[in-house]
């Protein structure tokens, strides 16, 4: 089958129920032939949980597609201020992010509470968009690998004995947000670890078929050379995702 492109826009806490029409109606306009483009890669919008319904409704007429930033791995109880998975998809929505580094940064998340949420996704038909990366300070004491190393044992420990499909983002937490992506060097060289990792685990065919999607600072101007990189699979972004004229030209550039 070979695999999927994919764009995904992580809006983090941004945007309002009242600005999705002018941002939809300029993205598509940007885009020339949004169901062209849509035949060569996959679009996402990673949204705050009360725009997932008001968003549904433009990815539903134009067939891209929407997720959430976080979901819980246990199906109901006493998690006051949680989203389970089943609660996503009684409004149709089949994917989240999971594990987003300003979540183990700011929310108290770890290689456990990953493992649990990837695959309480799996058992629950929902994509999991698992991300990774080191810090900077990891990356100074040449820490990427084994720290991307022992991130994706809990993603893969989680997938196991499932059916169903992951998608990795690797962002490096030193390029989110901060104008300073990766190299596409950097970011390839750490996607072919990520891809060596799931063929030990899963076989050449399921490595072959995983999507990896680079995250930090990706945008316009760096797009085509991200894209190019045998490994790197599409992006994830946050402040690009926001902007839709600039947004439609990274769909563009990955769309080829
Ligand atoms: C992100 O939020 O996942 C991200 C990569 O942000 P940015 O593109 O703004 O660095």
């Amino acid at each position: 089958m070979g695999r999927r492109k994919l764009l995904a826009g992580n809006w983090k806490m941004n945007k309002s129920l009242s600005e999705l029409p002018d941002f939809f109606s300029t993205l598509i306009k940007e885009c020339g032939s949004l169901p062209q483009l849509l035949e060569k890669a996959d679009l996402f919008f990673s949204v705050p949980f009360t725009l997932l319904d008001g968003c549904q409704r433009f990815a539903k007429m134009h067939g891209f597609q929407i997720a959430a930033q976080n979901a819980h791995w246990e199906a109901s109880g006493a998690f006051t201020g949680e989203i389970s998975l089943g609660h996503l998809k009684e409004l149709g929505i089949l994917s989240t992010l999971v594990g987003h580094s300003e979540r183990r940064q700011y929310f108290g998340e770890t290689d456990d509470t990953v493992e649990k949420k990837v695959r309480a996704c799996l058992t629950s038909n929902v994509l999991p968009v698992a991300c990774v990366g080191e810090s900077r300070a990891e990356r100074e004491v040449n820490q990427t690998e084994a720290v991307v190393t022992r991130q994706m044992q809990a993603v893969i420990k989680a997938k196991i004995g499932q059916q169903g499909r992951v998608i990795i983002a690797y962002e490096p937490v030193w390029a989110i947000g901060t104008g300073l992506s990766a190299t596409a060097e950097q970011a390839d060289e750490v996607h072919q670890l990520i891809r060596s990792l799931w063929e030990k685990a899963f076989g050449n065919m399921a490595a072959d078929d995983l999507t990896i999607l680079y995250g930090g600072s990706a945008n316009a101007a760096n797009a085509k050379s991200l894209f190019s990189k045998k490994n790197i699979d599409g992006a994830l972004v946050g402040g690009a995702s926001l902007k839709p004229i600039e947004f439609a030209q990274m769909l563009r550039a990955l769309a080829v």
